[in-house]
């Protein structure tokens, strides 16, 4: 990456360049992976006849928007689902999958998550946390788990034994904050067939944040009941203000639009103002912006690899999500590594992160972010909880080169402090 505007370490130079060495056939299949998502998108934008009256917002109660009626059946099909509801007004991700559970589950019912622990967020949510400030729990909903192997892999057996009679079969499929396997696309079809034939009445749920698009096929076209997630992650391609959404079978869609809106309205109301153009923009570039993140998070783990950290996946895995994990073994590391990111970034890049205790988390986290969209984490971000082994979970990227020259100045940043040794320059 020869150019005037940042120096690197000759020997972080050296890597960079075996690192790019190495990812070339990776690139190649994500590039593969963009264009057929593309076209996917292109053709669903085509089938359900955009055009441009439905950029035009609505105010008030939104009775007759044609554009978000439009935009939900545009999101459905590229997302292989009956129906959707992607809202400006969902606060983020955490709000969707809270409407969706709130949506499904009814007092007396029982959740039970595949994947183990749900991420941090959805504890209080669930009331795995908290007590009387209106979780699932509070409402009678009974919450079950079960744990992951040791290997990371969901328990197959306890799934078919302890799935019977629940109402919600919970999935994530990203790692989250933790270091397991985020579940790809085929995985996830095992775990859909296993649940339906144990008990063909359960409604799988899947987390599906930082997964849109980085397969060809999403949890729905598998058989998932429901997905959700957040725009200003992968769906939202860099473009949505705000917002999230639900897809899926369209009687459960629907019981999640009374609970968004009211029962009774459900998706017949709520103006859309003026989020319209970009919701549907920021879903024409979705999969492209997806692929620049996949290859900076391929390419930082490529580096940090052959510089000696552990990282999580493989660079060259088979990929079901845009986040990458690398153990930095010392909270100087972890600290450092954010910096070095936040330089890259495109605003607020002369900021300082430093770790603070975020509500809904239950450690200290840091977080470097310096977005065009605040938290926006399909835009490049870092962040990690202050806790052994000081792992940094790295997402987004709007473009690769960008995304890679942020992750150099994160390696540049832990050297500056210590935190990284270079043995040898020739790799
Ligand atoms: C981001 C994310 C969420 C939701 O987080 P928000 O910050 O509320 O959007 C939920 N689950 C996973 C796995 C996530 O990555």
């Amino acid at each position: 990456m020869e150019n005037p505007f940042y120096q690197f370490d000759p020997r972080l130079s050296a890597y960079f360049e075996e690192a790019e060495k190495r990812c070339a056939p990776v690139y190649a299949r994500i590039d593969e992976i963009a264009a057929y998502n593309e076209a996917k998108v292109l053709h669903a934008f085509g089938e359900a006849r955009v055009s441009e009256s439905h950029f035009a917002g609505s105010t008030g109660y939104g009775y007759g928007d044609r554009g978000r009626e439009v935009l939900d059946a545009v999101f459905a099909r590229a997302m292989d689902a009956e129906d959707a509801l992607v809202r400006h007004n969902f606060v983020s991700g955490t709000h969707a999958l809270t409407v969706a559970l709130f949506g499904v589950l009814r007092t007396g019912d029982r959740m039970l998550s595949l994947t183990g622990a749900p991420y941090d967020t959805m504890e209080e949510v669930i009331g795995i946390r908290g007590e009387g400030s209106g979780s699932l729990r509070d409402f009678g909903v009974e919450y079950e788990q079960v744990d992951l192997l040791p290997d990371g892999t969901p328990d197959l057996e306890g799934i078919r034994s302890r799935v019977v009679g629940a109402k919600v079969a919970y999935i994530q499929r990203s790692r989250g904050y933790s270091l397991r396997e985020s579940l790809s696309i085929a995985s996830i079809a095992e775990l859909v067939r296993i649940v339906r034939e144990a008990d063909p009445s359960v409604r799988i749920i899947v987390d599906n944040c930082y997964g849109e698009f980085v397969e060809k096929q999403e949890p729905t076209s598998v058989g998932a009941d429901l997905i959700v997630g957040s725009l200003i992650k992968n769906p939202g391609g860099g473009i949505a203000k705000t917002g999230g959404y639900i897809a899926g079978k369209k009687e459960l869609v629907e019981l999640c639009s009374y609970r968004l809106t009211c029962v009774g309205m459900g998706k017949e109301v709520g103006c859309t103002l003026n989020e319209s153009r970009e919701l549907f923009m920021g879903l024409f570039f979705a999969p492209s912006v997806v692929a620049s993140a996949v290859k900076t998070s391929v390419f930082a783990l490529a580096l940090f690899d052959l510089l000696g950290f552990r990282v999580y996946p493989a660079y060259d895995a088979h990929r079901t999500d845009i986040i990458a994990a690398i153990e930095l073994n010392t909270r100087e590391g972890l600290v450092a590594f954010c910096q070095g990111i936040q330089k890259g970034s495109p605003v607020d890049s002369f900021v300082l992160p430093e770790p603070w205790d975020m509500p809904g988390y239950e450690n200290e986290v840091i977080m470097a972010a310096g977005a065009f969209t605040l938290g926006a984490s399909i835009e490049l971000s870092a962040d990690g909880p202050l806790r052994e082994p000081y792992a940094v979970y790295l997402q987004g990227g709007l473009t690769a080169n960008t995304g890679k020259t942020g992750v150099m100045l994160a390696a540049q940043a832990m050297l500056g402090q210590g935190a990284l040794k270079l043995y040898s320059q020739n790799t």
